[in-house]
Order: C-alpha cells, then structure tokens, then sequence
C-alpha cells in the first residue's frame, strides 16, 4: 500500500544532499572539533564554516550561534541559563508554546498568560508560529523585557525576523536538515550563564559538537529560500483541502482559517469525531496526520494550543492536523480527501 505524509510539522525528511553531507561527513568528518591536531582543525575549519553559512542566513554573527542537538534543549539552555537573573521577575507567555518551552519555565516566581502582564514583564516568551494551529503571532512590543522567540516551526515555512527579539531557537528536522542539530541564537548582551560546561561552543554548550548533523544542517540552510517560497506555494492547496472537508458538515473548522497562519498547516476541527480514531484510521488507509504536537503523542490531554483559543476540551480532542511537505501534490491531498471522507461517513 502507497504510503502518504502528511505530518511536516513533526518533522520533514532530510533533503537528499542532506544525507550526502551528512554520510560523508560520518566518514571523513569525524574528528573532535577541539582536538588541536590536524585532524580536529580540519573539523573545527568545518564547523565554523557551517556556523557561518548559518549566522549569514540568520543575519547575526557567527559568534552568536550556539550548536544545541534539538529545539528542547536549546530552549531548555535559554530558559534555565536566564533564570537566576530574570526567574524571581515577572514572565509574561504566550499560552499556546511549546510544552520544550513552558516546562523550563516551570520555576519562575511569576508566570502571566499574553496578552497580560506585558507591562511588568521582564521576560517575553513568543514563539514565532504555533505547531498545530499554524498561526503566525507577533512578537509583543515592549520596552525593557528580554524577548525570546521559538522559531522550530516557523524555520523554513515563512521569513524569519530576528529584530524584534533578543534570542530565537531554531531546529533542523522540520525544514530538511537532519534530527541532532538546532541552534540557539542569544544576543551577547543577555544576561544568561551557561548550564551544560565544557569548552564547546565558546563554553556556552558544553558537549563535542555533531558535525555530521552540523554539516547537514548547514546544507539544509542552503535551500532555504527555495523552500519558504515552496512552502509559500502550498497555501492555495491547503485552503482547497479545508474548503473541501468544510462542504461536509457545518460541524466542521479550520482552526485560524481567518488569521496569518503557516501556509502548509491545516489544524481540522471534525466535531462528532475523535481526533485520535480519525488518525488511526487514517494511518490504516496510508495517511500519517497528528492530532496535535507530535511531542504529545500517547497523551490523553486535549491540546492546550486549541483550548487556548476558546475551544472546549472535548472540541480540542476531535482536531487532527494535516501539515503539508513543500513538495506535496495535488493528487496527494485528493487522496486524502477521499479517505476522510469515507472514514467520515462511518
Ligand atoms: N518548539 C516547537 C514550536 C515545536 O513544534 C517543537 C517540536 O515539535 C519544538 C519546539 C521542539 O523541537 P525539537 O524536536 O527540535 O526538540
């Protein structure tokens, strides 16, 4: 049976050169980026071009970069390495982050939920668009907070605007680099002390650094213009597939349908319908689609990105979420147009 996917937004497969970089690099890049002999130069010659071709499309210096091995760790870093200055003051944050955001906040003396507690806020917390829903938020204006932005799942799908934050995550497996490589940018101003110590990475992220993931990561860097504009490309074809189901029923929403969103994310909200039996059902017919953040996966807890809209538990329990690969077809997404509506009609 043809298999169909549908879950970019868990992660993307590594683009072909990719792998290339990648595998080589396993071969003949395996030295120790701190080692001071000339097999650890040559790494480290390696590592700091990718670090440049990466700082170059980030528009901020490479010495700004920090190699972390995922998104979770980096906002982990940022989070907790920021906490002994800024953790008694007030926080304010989107409500609809990432749980790799909101658990290393899980310390802080005052948590207030955006839009509120923008005034007294010390720290800003924005991520730059939701991974279910999609929606594309602004970062909040304020005058005198450290703002910190999660940019996993914008990374690739739309522009990237850095100047409106003072530290931004980015990870590789959701824009075609490979899983084991994210970066954590942080303006050197920050008042920030390192948690992981070790010599790498300018004693900010202690650790040997993956170069094989590194290198593949910068590869992936490369295409990224190419792939916003793909990804940009998809929006017309994902408004078809929701105008489609939404003719079923009047039950039926597309979460954000009327808000800037990701141009291949579609958050289903299919009242009547369990999110849950609708994905196996799905995955038994070839299709892999979510029902929310593939991080929650095995959870019985209703999505907090959706009741933080408004929805009810039981409405956030009957969404899946369709996220389109840049290259997806047409014929694809008619496929799964007809599997769901016959798993629908049951
Ligand atoms: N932030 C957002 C918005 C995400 O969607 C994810 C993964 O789904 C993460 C952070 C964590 O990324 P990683 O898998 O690189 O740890």
């Amino acid at each position: 049976m043809p298999r169909f996917y549908f879950d970019a937004n868990a992660t993307a497969p590594p683009l072909p050169s990719v792998v290339e970089v990648v595998a080589k690099s396993l071969v003949e890049g395996w030295a120790n980026p701190t080692s001071i002999h000339r097999e650890g130069q040559g790494a480290r010659r390696l590592l700091e071009e990718a670090r440049a071709v990466i700082a170059e499309s980030l528009g901020v210096p490479p010495a700004e970069i920090v190699f972390c091995s995922s998104a979770t760790e980096a906002l982990h870093l940022l989070i907790w390495g920021l906490r002994i200055s800024l953790g008694n003051k007030p926080a304010a944050v989107f409500p609809g982050e990432h749980s790799a955001c909101l658990n290393p906040l899980r310390d802080w003396t005052t948590v207030r939920w955006l839009p509120d507690g923008l005034e007294e806020a010390a720290t800003i917390v924005q991520m730059a668009a939701n991974n279910e829903t999609g929606i594309i938020y602004p970062m909040p204006a304020a005058a005198n907070a450290v703002r910190l932005k999660d940019c996993a799942q914008a990374w690739g799908k739309i522009p990237v605007n850095l100047s409106d934050c003072d530290a931004a995550v980015f990870s590789g497996h959701k824009m075609g680099g490979p899983r084991g490589a994210a970066v954590l940018w942080m303006r050197p101003t920050l008042p920030w002390v390192p948690l992981m110590e070790g010599p790498q990475e300018r004693r900010r992220r202690g650790g040997t650094e993956d170069l094989p993931a590194i290198l593949g990561l910068a590869e992936a860097v490369r295409f990224l213009p190419e792939r916003v504009e793909r990804n940009g490309a998809l929006a017309p074809l994902r408004d078809r597939l929701e105008a489609e189901i939404l003719s079923w029923s009047s039950d039926y929403e597309a979460i954000g349908r009327d808000q800037p969103r990701l141009p291949n994310t579609s958050a289903l909200l299919l009242r009547g319908h369990t999110g849950e039996a609708v994905q196996i059902s799905l995955d038994l017919a070839g299709f892999a689609v979510s029902t929310g953040s593939a991080c929650h996966s095995g959870a019985t807890e209703p999505s907090h990105a959706v009741t933080t809209l408004g929805y009810s538990h039981d409405e956030a329990r009957s969404v899946i979420r369709v996220s389109l690969l840049p290259d997806a077809r047409e014929e694809e997404v008619d496929a799964l147009l007809q599997a769901l509506k016959r798993i629908l009609k049951r």
